[in-house]
């Protein structure tokens, strides 16, 4: 690994709550491996602050961010411009610094939430098309999923169980721009509407470490012949997939979404392909050392 000094570049990950995160593990792992002096820094940022923090990048000289809960839809309004993709899902998880001659860089919003989505899914293709699918939530991830179902799985219809209503009506006005049909219902009626879905995707963060024995669903609701995508990856295992699991149901955790969109902002950053190898062994480490510690950074 490159020492520190003063060519090292940094990319932060910007969010609130992100002690949590798994992502500096995976991502400073990658960067040494790839012989490139480059580090990742987590960087808890409170959604007030989210235009000074953006702006800040520029002037410290950062490469490029990863946005998290709660701060993806708040950073879209503070970029120079929004990828196809970011533009689509009103949602944006990587931030692009590019720099000309001594201006202030030109930011751009990404999201690559869409593709680290899919990559885990697309083998269930075929359970999917033609059958509805439920989304647990209505934040920024949500958004991703509804892009990527709509635009590659072809469900029958796509629900969204959310317990803010303002929350909802925004993401229904976001896609009904793009003439893509949501359906919303109360959150308390999520169990009613999942038993009836092919395909539930939790996109809230129940379940997430350390409130690790909650589910967003009650036990039996979804079984055999189901898929059950949880987008929560720390714990891999959990409440919500194991339950499924047990009732026979197909179940995805959301680790290969993690890898998938940390290789894909990796790209964006670096122009290079992240090591998927190393990626993987310091994810893997990191979360044996969180369940035998008991979390932590
Ligand atoms: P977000 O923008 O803050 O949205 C979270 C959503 O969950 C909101 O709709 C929120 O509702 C809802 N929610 C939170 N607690 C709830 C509860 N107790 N009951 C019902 N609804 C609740 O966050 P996000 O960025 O979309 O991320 C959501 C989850 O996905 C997080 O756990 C995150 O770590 C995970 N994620 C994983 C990956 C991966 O690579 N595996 C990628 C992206 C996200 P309110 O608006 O009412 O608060």
């Amino acid at each position: 690994m490159n020492a520190i000094d003063a060519s090292t570049r940094l990319v932060a990950l910007l969010g609130s709550p992100v002690s949590h995160s798994l992502s500096p593990a995976m991502h400073n792992a990658a960067f040494a491996s790839a012989g490139l002096n480059v580090r990742y820094v987590a960087i808890d940022v409170p959604s007030r602050a989210v235009g000074e923090a953006i702006r800040a990048l520029d002037v410290l000289g950062f490469l490029g961010a990863n946005v998290t809960i709660p701060l993806k839809q708040d950073v879209a309004r503070h970029v120079d411009s929004l990828s196809p993709v970011a533009h689509a899902t009103g949602a944006v998880n990587t931030l692009v610094l590019r720099r000309g001659d001594g201006q202030p860089a030109k930011i751009e919003g990404d999201n690559t939430d869409v593709e680290g989505f899919l990559a885990a899914l697309r083998p269930y293709r075929s359970q999917v098309h033609g059958h509805g699918a439920l989304i647990l939530g209505a934040g920024g991830a949500a958004r991703a999923v509804v892009y990527a179902l709509a635009r590659e799985m072809a469900p029958d219809s796509i629900t969204v169980a959310a317990r803010s209503r303002t929350a909802v009506l925004s993401l229904m006005n976001h896609f009904e721009q793009l003439q893509i049909a949501v359906d919303a219902v109360p959150f308390e009626q999520a169990a009613d509407v999942a038993a009836n879905c092919a395909l539930v995707v939790n996109a809230t963060p129940i379940g997430m470490y350390p409130a690790v024995d909650v589910s967003p669903l009650p036990s039996g609701v979804i079984g055999s012949g189901q898929v059950v995508y949880d987008l929560v990856y720390n714990p891999t295992n959990t409440r919500l997939l194991v339950d499924a699991r047990n009732h026979g149901a197909m179940a995805i955790d959301g680790l290969e979404m993690l890898v998938a969109q940390a290789a894909a902002s990796f790209k964006l950053w670096t122009g290079v392909t992240m090591p998927d190898g190393p990626a993987r062994q310091a994810l893997a480490t990191a979360l044996a050392l969180r369940s035998a510690g008991g979390g932590g950074s």
